[in-house]
């Protein structure tokens, strides 16, 4: 079976966690952000994730610069390994389409800069972690550490994932990532970040205007998403902050 097919490349890759799930539990996202707005017909989620070396986040020297290149790199990996699951997918006889970690983005009706589906929900429903009170997704192995990847197919999966783990997510008293958060980005009750506040305190991009981003946002939001994908993504953009990933001590992370 194709799925088999996959698992294999996935463990040859090292991937650290996989699942698949029922697309049909995500039909209550926003209109323009369901799996039935990107392809007709969805069954399946796949999602799966590759977890950053903790020191990526420790090293006392270049920690900016190797964080950047290390997620940089990710991004591409995991981007292409979406892409080459769709492929064997389609040969298969389905129809399949890559969710990148990286881009495209979509602007939403509030004009908050958005993935074009909602990875991390994607993640919680094939089991694959939980979500935690910084808005990333907890796993008892790896902590707040994977970066992920994805698709949406016609092939109807069984739901599976691995490996096996009990997530009892975020400990009740535990509030590091909001009290480290610089600009209280940080909505730990809703378990959201208020994602442009954090954008605009922890992301330098040279190619990208601001104020022509603010302006597109205000009048097209697809144009501002698309001028944001072409002068923003992979290398050119520079975070200065990655605190509620690097101080959270969830699971293995510690
Ligand atoms: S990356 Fe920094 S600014 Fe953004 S939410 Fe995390 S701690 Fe706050
Ligand atoms: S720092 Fe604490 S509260 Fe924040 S996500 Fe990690 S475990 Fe949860």
């Amino acid at each position: 079976m194709i799925i088999d097919e996959i698992h294999k490349i996935a463990q040859e890759e090292n991937v650290s966690v996989f699942g698949t799930g029922p697309a049909s539990e995500m039909a209550d996202e926003p209109p323009g952000f369901r799996p039935e707005d990107f392809l007709p017909g969805t069954q399946s989620l796949i999602c799966f994730g590759i977890a950053m070396p903790r020191g990526v986040y420790d090293t006392p020297a270049y920690n900016l610069e190797t964080v950047w290149r290390s997620q940089n790199l990710m991004y591409r990996r995991l981007d292409t390994l979406s892409l080459h699951f769709a492929t064997l997918l389609e040969e298969n006889g389905f129809r399949a389409i890559p969710i990148y970690g990286c881009m495209p983005l979509g602007v939403n009706e509030k004009g908050t800069v958005v993935g074009i589906l909602n990875q991390l929900r994607m993640a919680e429903i094939v089991k694959i972690g939980v979500i935690g009170r910084n808005g990333l997704l907890l796993h008892s192995l790896y902590g707040s550490r994977l970066m992920l990847g994805g698709l949406l197919t016609t092939a109807s999966l069984p739901a599976m994932h691995y490996p096996e783990n009990e997530e009892t997510g975020c400990p009740p008293d535990c509030q590091i990532c909001s009290e480290a958060c610089p600009v209280n980005a940080i909505m730990p009750e809703r378990k959201q970040v208020k994602i442009m506040r954090c954008l605009r305190y922890t992301s330098r991009t040279p190619l990208m205007s601001r104020l022509k981003f603010a302006l597109l946002r205000a009048r097209n939001k697809r144009a501002a998403a698309r001028y944001m994908s072409l002068n923003s993504f992979d290398e050119h953009t520079f975070h200065i902050c990655s605190k509620c990933v690097a101080l959270c001590p969830y699971g293995g992370a510690g």
